[in-house]
């Protein structure tokens, strides 16, 4: 069973970021209405610009730790060669603490967060391939998190940014519902997505 979300001890580099009313911290990446109203599932593209500009982790938004860049995301973002992210990397421990309490990690897809009206449909496909953990039908949910040391950028004509971690990674953890998972079974859940995912997309 995961950690009720209260429970879930705050890290310390997020203390210092103002509670939704709930009393849980707005990351640094937000979107925010004209009120302020943070807006948790979409990220604010001037705020994505300097985080990538400054080698922030996008959760706190303090400096990244120089060669402990924590991406998170899918199992294909992870493990397949062709793997990217749209999400900027940042501290394990604002990483797992998301791992925990936000609600597109702990229980919805993933994709959720790449809307319609942020993706058109030919970028969609494209995309999806790569960043998209819900493409393989049936498959276990589980999330990644892995770090590296550098990454490059690429801009698609749509405008959005993709992460292409230097590989392979130096660590991972794996994590399904909100909770991380022993290496013997990450390690069997990653080699049925990864034989499910060839048997889906022959050569
Ligand atoms: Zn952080």
């Amino acid at each position: 069973m995961p950690t009720p979300i209260k429970d879930v001890p705050v890290p310390r580099r997020m203390l210092g970021l103002e509670r939704d009313h709930r009393g849980y911290p707005v990351p640094f990446n937000v979107q925010r209405g004209q009120d302020g109203t943070p807006y948790f599932t979409a990220n604010d593209h001037m705020k994505t610009l300097v985080i990538l500009e400054k080698n922030l982790c996008p959760l706190c938004g303090q400096p990244n730790v120089k060669d402990e860049l924590w991406f998170v995301g899918g199992p294909l973002s992870a493990f397949h060669p062709h793997g990217c992210y749209i999400d900027q990397p940042g501290h394990e421990a604002c990483i797992a603490y998301a791992l925990q309490v936000c609600p597109y990690l702990i229980t919805a897809k993933y994709t959720k967060r790449l809307d319609d009206k942020q993706v058109k449909d030919a970028d969609r496909e494209a995309m999806l391939i790569m960043i998209d953990p819900t493409m393989i039908p049936d498959r276990p949910k589980v999330f990644v998190m892995a770090r590296t040391d550098a990454y490059k950028i690429t801009q698609g004509s749509h405008g959005m940014f993709s992460l292409h971690p230097v590989r392979p990674w130096l660590d991972f953890r794996v994590w399904r519902d909100g909770v991380e998972l022993d290496t013997e079974t990450a390690a069997r859940i990653i080699v049925d997505i990864a034989v499910e995912f060839d048997k889906a997309n022959p050569v």
